[in-house]
């Protein structure tokens, strides 16, 4: 149960105030717990700096067209910078190719005054807090829901495509899309690299969601998922939430 001061009681009316209610969030004992003690111990490599060490929220424009879901921040990436997917090799596979296909300001992300912007393209991930191991629980999972629940509606407005890093994510992000009104097809699609449905929502554009590996290490450092891979999947979503069309008539 929430405690009466739990900024999640409070529901968010814009991104903005939504990203600030995330990133005071302390829902999650064992999350909250281990955030806060990397952030105290440091990595050596990062012994001067001032970890964030609190839940990180989304990243990107409040009317993006395309959003990228992932799983959780990295211990010393996210949790250190506060900002998605930024500080870590994750994130240098990531936003080289965001920026390749056009969709990010310059293709490395190193802090957060660094001077990235993404184009009509937003990250967040089910869970906002850096989990031990990089496996949240599946209640830890299910506490995070209603930020992505609020997130997804909010963008709902303008989202055409959503583009999911890995399995967890798609389970995550189903049932989120079947509670915002999206229809989900039975058998539920299944999570696969370049996997593509097209939703329905009544009264709302077509979304369409695409699965693409995660850019963790462990796929990228053994070949499961490479820079050409991962721009295909990109680039089509992209095409898909209108965005390059957008690039073209500038
Ligand atoms: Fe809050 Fe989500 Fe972090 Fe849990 S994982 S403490 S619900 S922001």
């Amino acid at each position: 149960m929430p405690a009466a001061s739990d900024p999640s009681l409070v529901i968010p009316v814009t991104i903005e105030e939504l990203d600030s209610a995330v990133s005071e969030c302390r829902r999650c004992p064992r999350l909250v717990s281990w955030r806060e003690q990397v952030a105290r111990e440091k990595r050596a490599a990062y012994a001067d700096w001032t970890y964030w060490g609190r839940p990180v929220p989304g990243f990107g424009p409040t009317d993006a067209s395309l959003l990228i879901v992932g799983l959780a921040p990295a211990a010393h990436g996210a949790n250190r910078t506060g900002r998605m997917f930024t500080g870590d090799r994750s994130g240098d596979v990531l936003y080289a190719a965001l920026h390749a296909e056009g969709l990010a300001s310059q293709p490395t992300a190193t802090h957060a005054g660094d001077g990235l912007s993404l184009y009509g393209t937003r990250i967040t991930s089910p869970v906002h807090c850096a989990p031990p191991a990089n496996k949240p629980t599946p209640a830890e999972r299910d506490a995070c829901q209603h930020w992505l629940l609020r997130e997804l509606s909010l963008l709902t407005p303008t989202l055409r495509a959503v583009v999911v890093l890995g399995g967890f994510g798609w389970q995550a992000l189903l049932p989120v899309l079947a509670a915002s009104g999206w229809t989900i097809p039975r058998p539920r699609p299944v999570f696969g690299h370049g996997a593509h449905v097209e939703l329905a929502r009544p009264g709302s554009q077509p979304l369409h969601l695409l699965g693409s590996y995660h850019v963790s290490q462990q796929n990228t450092f053994t070949g499961r998922l490479t820079p050409a891979m991962l721009r295909a999947v990109l680039g089509t979503a992209a095409d898909l939430a209108g965005l390059r069309a957008e690039q073209r008539a500038k």
